[in-house]
């Protein structure tokens, strides 16, 4: 089984369910893979993008990473992700890891294909790990940016829709405004999202060290979800000023890549084992085989496999959660058409909701997005 073909576009994505409302120029790297296993007289394609929320990588995947897969061929994923590693130095991790991790989702997609199973039953198999487990996984519904006219109406119809979908917990955006507005926001989304601990909010990483500690102070009675990426993600210093005064749940970890990092803020963030919120994007962090080493380390160092909940919102976290047990994942159920959110008549009951049964990643389910991919 070799890999004969790699394609690679770069598509604007947009973190609205309106394109139209600017999105801060978000674009990412759709990616074809196709092997020399043919069925039904077509050869099996292996599908993957970058994930959501950062760039395209095509510089990187047509000179770099795609020909040294190529040169390989092999469409082994743990094999190939080495050949693609080759000769990389350690360190100065940039986005490199976010174009391997786009292909690296695409050989999953293939070598799941290639046997006919759903990625989650895969990576069981691959990965030696016991099946017995629920395949059904915890999720809320991830969106709420700011709006740039009447915020608060749109804001309130969004969670809304969110709520007709099925989802208990949802996740909203704060950081872009003043503090007295963002607290409008979160009250807004509490008339819908309004039990203890079902509303969650994201600051993308804006604060600095005193509007981390102001909104520590307002945002502690609120009795959110989590309260996710509070400062820059290497500030550890605020992080863990601010983990020590706010005694709610924090969630990191977004938007770091590599182990080393990852060590870094469990032993700098005074992240707590017993509550906190991993994050990290099993795509953007080089692919699976990096999240695994991520998970491994944690591991070893106490945390529980149920702390983590990958980012991305998209069937590819969904597989990855259901298959390794993780705590729970996002959906964008309306952000980053057609990336996010769940295949063809899925549903969410309960807070839970299960990968699809496809073989493969299951993009095929989704109308709007196999026709992307098809098109490469
Ligand atoms: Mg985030």
């Amino acid at each position: 089984m070799r890999i004969v073909g790699i394609a690679e576009k770069s598509l604007d994505i947009s973190r609205y369910r309106d394109p139209t409302i600017p999105s801060g120029g978000l674009t990412t790297s759709i990616v074809a893979l196709t092997t020399d296993v043919v069925r039904q007289g077509k050869p099996i394609t292996g599908y993957g993008f970058s994930s959501m929320g950062r760039f395209a990588q095509s510089g990187l995947i047509r000179e770099r990473f795609a020909p040294r897969l190529l040169q390989a061929g092999d469409v082994d994923p743990l094999s190939a992700w080495a050949a693609m590693m080759k000769g990389e130095k350690p360190g100065g991790h940039g986005e490199r890891c976010v174009a391997i991790g786009t292909l690296d989702m695409a050989l999953w997609d293939a070598a799941a294909k290639i046997d006919g199973l759903p990625l989650h039953r895969f990576l069981q198999q691959h990965l030696g790990i016991d099946p017995g487990g629920a395949t059904d996984v915890e999720v809320y519904a991830s969106g709420g940016y700011p709006y740039p006219s009447n915020d608060l109406g749109r804001l309130s119809d969004e969670m809304k829709a969110l709520r007709a979908q099925g989802y208990g917990k949802a996740k909203i955006k704060i950081g872009a405004a003043p503090l007295g507005q963002d607290l409008k926001r979160i009250e807004t989304a509490q008339k819908t999202f309004d039990g203890a601990g079902c509303l969650a909010v994201d600051a993308m990483n804006t604060y600095d060290a005193d509007r981390s500690l102001e909104a520590a102070k307002a945002l502690s009675p609120l009795r959110l979800m989590w309260w996710e990426d509070v400062c820059d993600p290497l500030d550890f210093e605020t992080q863990s000023a601010v983990t020590a005064v706010y005694p709610n749940p924090i969630a990191a970890g977004e938007a770091l890549f590599s182990v080393a990092e990852a060590k870094l803020l469990d032993r700098h963030g005074g992240l707590r084992r017993n509550g906190d919120i991993l994050l990290f994007d099993p795509v953007h962090c080089y692919g699976l085989p990096g999240y695994l080493r991520i998970i491994g380390a944690l591991e070893d160092r106490g945390w529980s496999r149920r702390s983590f909940w990958p980012h991305g919102g998209h069937l590819f976290s969904l597989h990855v959660a259901s298959a390794l047990g993780l705590g729970g994942t996002e959906v964008n159920p309306l952000s980053f058409p057609p990336f996010g959110g769940l295949a063809g008549d899925a549903i969410v009951s309960d807070g839970r909701t299960a990968p699809p049964d496809a073989p493969g990643i299951g993009f095929e389910l989704k109308a709007d997005l196999i026709g992307l991919f098809e098109r490469l």
